[in-house]
């Protein structure tokens, strides 16, 4: 069972609510260069129509500052209404005083208390963005990333570690560090101001362990809405496999209010790829449905063709490229459960738990599919067509059985 969700206070973040008993939010980063305001737009646009709640761009030269408005013109031309979130580093206390469109059209602002400036102008120009957050009534995330700690900070822990009389271990104090980075900056931009529903914290680090200690620290610790993500979680199967790990096992206790997943994109890939392993992990674990689901056996010698893992294929690409459209017109259509099996040892058991489910013929079956819908076995499949007959029976299934939405 999922631990009840830890509530946290709720902060607005444009027209979305994190935290506050809200369902977990899917974000993602674009990661083109923002002064390409063309480009980047073409990008914020793709991950929010593949599904990204909230998307977050770099802003990290006076040219990217300017370029802001315009990528937050043209979503609103092509109507995406996704909000956008800056990402600081070193100079975002000019950038935000100097571009104040850029600071207005923004939704949040991400500050990294390690990279806010060195030496006395630390406090300074985390100060100055504060200000700015509260003169624009902007929320921030305060996010820490285990490579750019606040230096300082990690000393002073580490000092205070080496007087202890049993000292803790480097991770720990690692660990602890990164939690209380994140909890004195919040401190202190509450103290300079800043209102306590306009802070969300995260604290990120690439190891699955330790992520896992950090934010169960942090949640007992404070009630800020939190951001979860494995930071540099790698390409592939790997990146995927981490930080599912990762979340998980925080989402089953009822941490985190929003997620990205960081995934290194293969060369030429797409960046959405991020989007839709954030929306499966929640969705896979029963805490929100983003598209309708499909269930596939491995397979196994019993069907040496490689048909069923091809209509497999087709069918979830079928379905996720048919989800705008439904969305905008039946009602519940994401809960929707399909079934692509390779033979009859597990086929018709498995397609009669899905919503629709087809049943393919193993080595040496007959060459027959039979379908079930709800349960019931409905048609039996022939021929060269089957891929396009499922699917139009996928289809008939969708407009008889989900509800029309009503558009006020
Ligand atoms: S359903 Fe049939 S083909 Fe698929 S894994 Fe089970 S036994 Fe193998």
């Amino acid at each position: 069972m999922i631990a009840s969700r830890k509530l946290t206070r709720s902060c607005t973040v444009g027209h979305l609510r994190l935290g506050g008993g809200a369902p977990v939010v899917v974000q993602s980063m674009t990661n083109t260069d923002t002064a390409d305001y063309l480009k980047t737009a073409i990008q914020c646009a793709e991950l929010a129509r593949a599904g990204s709640e909230l998307v977050r761009i770099t802003v990290n030269t006076p040219e990217a500052a300017a370029a802001v408005p315009k990528i937050r013109e043209h979503l609103d031309r092509m109507n995406v209404a996704v909000p956008l979130i800056g990402d600081f580093h070193y100079n975002g206390h000019r950038l935000l005083t100097e571009y104040p469109a850029c600071a207005e059209v923004l939704a949040k602002y991400r500050i990294n208390p390690g990279n806010v400036g060195f030496g006395k102008k630390k406090d300074e120009q985390f100060a100055q963005m504060i200000e700015l957050a509260c003169r624009y009534d902007k929320p921030v995330r305060i996010g820490v990333n285990w490579g750019s700690l606040d230096q300082d900070l990690l000393g002073r822990i580490m000092d205070e570690n080496n007087r202890r009389t049993e000292p803790l271990d480097a991770g720990e104090v690692m660990r602890q560090a990164m939690v209380s980075s994140a909890l004195e900056s919040a401190a202190k931009a509450e103290e300079l101001g800043l209102p306590g529903d306009h802070i969300v914290l995260s604290c990120k680090v690439s190891s699955v362990q330790d992520l896992i200690a950090i934010y169960r620290d942090l949640a007992r610790r404070a009630d800020f809405p939190l951001h979860l993500g494995l930071t540099e979680a790698g390409m592939g199967s790997k990146g995927i496999v981490a930080s599912t790990a990762a979340l998980a096992v925080l989402l089953q206790e009822g941490i985190g209010d929003t997620i990205r997943v960081s995934l290194t994109p293969e060369p030429n890939g797409s960046r959405t790829q991020e989007v839709i392993v954030a929306q499966e992990i929640l969705q896979t674990m029963g805490l929100r449905a983003f598209t309708p689901m499909v269930a596939a056996c491995p397979g196994c010698g019993r069907t040496t063709s490689t048909f069923f893992q091809e209509l497999a294929g087709r069918v979830q690409d079928f379905v996720r490229a048919s989800m705008p459209d439904w969305k905008l017109k039946y009602d519940g259509v994401e809960n929707m459960t399909l079934a692509v099996m390779g033979c009859v040892v597990n086929g018709p058991g498995e397609s009669k738990h899905a919503n629709i489910g087809i049943s393919l013929p193993g080595t040496g079956e007959a060459p027959a599919a039979p379908v079930f819908e709800d349960g019931v076995k409905t048609v039996t499949l022939r021929g060269d067509n089957i891929a396009e007959e499922f699917k139009q029976l996928i289809e008939r299934y969708v407009a008889r059985t989900y509800l029309p939405k009503i558009h006020p």
